[in-house]
């Protein structure tokens, strides 16, 4: 049995119940044959840690999560966060040295969407581009940001994108096998800094010449994918365009309320949904925890527990699938606990 110590960054909104629920998951696994158990630290950042300390991303919360086995995190409201009051997802992505945010898009069998045949992944460039907090004013009247793009990250990125197409290769569901990245750009209208990009990624292609390789211009891809999705494998794209062309998946693949994600470096990672606080549902124990579920499950991949990964995949899945329990996103009126405990009782009836 293997113990890990996972730091907990609950956040605000309904990301302190989603979290709940994926903790309860992870808890369960200890009772499998051999199940890893975990320990888990929570710690304080978001708005909320803003509000009651001045700052939202405390220098404690970062030494823990770089000391922790893996990190999972709720959702932040980074939005009212004001400047100079800290960033915690920002801090995270530079301090953990992730290389890239990695977000699957799947149809689920029996689950209504306005695709069924969509199983691709997003991998997003997430330091730079136009989120790198670069704005300034020109006088009263222009206001101006700056998009920086770096061969160095640009590159990682690319690695992770042709990394991730191999190992969904290998990958025996014969939907997936494509072995394909598509990189998205505007390089017409950006000629430098999508030009660079382009060109650090044509480069990494190389080094794979088992996977195909191709470009899409962002606004055609985005139409492609709603109206081809089978054809994509892996999409690879700077910061915002790849920020679009993940909720693009999400909603073509049943909502936000199933989105994963993970950040991932060489050394650090961490996970989180792909969905925002949802003022709108929090502390009604109503919120979907799917998203947070298969986040752990993408942090179980990551730290070497497969089956245990696979199986929470597949218990989710099954769940959604029979729709007995599904949350009110998906049209059902399960709360946030009962769906965890169906998930949690699945995996544990064989
Ligand atoms: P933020 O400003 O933090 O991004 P938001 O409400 O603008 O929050 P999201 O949290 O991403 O953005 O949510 C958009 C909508 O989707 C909300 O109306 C919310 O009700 C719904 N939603 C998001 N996540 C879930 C979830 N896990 N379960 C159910 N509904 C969700």
């Amino acid at each position: 049995m293997t113990t890990y110590t996972i730091c907990v960054l609950p956040g605000d909104g309904i990301g302190p119940e989603v979290t709940d629920c994926a903790k309860r998951v992870l808890d369960s696994l200890a009772s499998l044959d051999n199940g890893p158990i975990f320990e888990f630290e929570t710690y304080p950042a978001g708005h909320g840690t803003f509000i009651s300390s001045g700052n939202a991303m405390p220098d404690s919360t970062m030494v823990a999560a770089k000391k922790a086995d893996s990190v999972l995190v709720g959702a932040m409201d980074v939005a009212q966060i004001p400047s100079g009051g800290g960033d915690p997802l920002r801090s995270l992505r530079v301090g953990l040295e992730v290389g890239a945010s990695v977000r699957p898009s799947r149809s689920i069998k029996g689950v209504e969407s306005p695709a069924d045949n969509i199983d691709c992944v997003i991998v997003r460039e997430v330091t730079e581009g136009l989120y790198s907090r670069v704005e300034y004013m020109v006088g009263d009247d222009a206001a101006c940001a700056v998009r920086i793009i770096t061969r160095k990250a640009s590159t990682k990125t690319a690695r992770m994108a042709f990394e991730q197409a191999r190992l969904r290769q290998k990958a025996t569901n014969p939907t997936h096998n494509k072995g394909r990245v598509t990189a998205v750009h505007k390089v017409g209208a950006l000629k430098l800094t999508d030009g660079l990009f382009l060109e650090s990624v044509k480069s990494v292609a190389t080094e794979y010449p088992d996977i195909e390789y191709e470009t899409r211009n962002i606004d055609a891809c985005a139409m492609e994918m709603i109206r081809e999705p089978e054809h994509f494998d892996v999409i690879l794209s700077t910061n915002t365009f790849g920020d679009i062309l993940s909720d693009v998946g999400a909603g073509l693949a049943a909502g936000l309320g199933l989105a994963a994600s993970g950040c991932i470096g060489e050394r650090w990672a961490y996970f989180e949904p792909v969905h925002g606080t949802a003022p709108d549902i929090a502390g009604k124990g109503i919120a979907n925890p799917c998203a947070t579920i298969l986040s752990a499950a993408m942090m179980l991949r990551h730290i070497g527990e497969i089956d245990c990964a696979n199986s929470v995949e597949n218990a989710v899945t099954t769940v959604l699938g029979h729709n007995e329990f599904r949350t009110g996103d998906l049209g059902g009126t399960a709360t946030s606990s009962e769906i965890t405990g169906a998930i949690i009782k699945l995996l544990h009836k064989s």
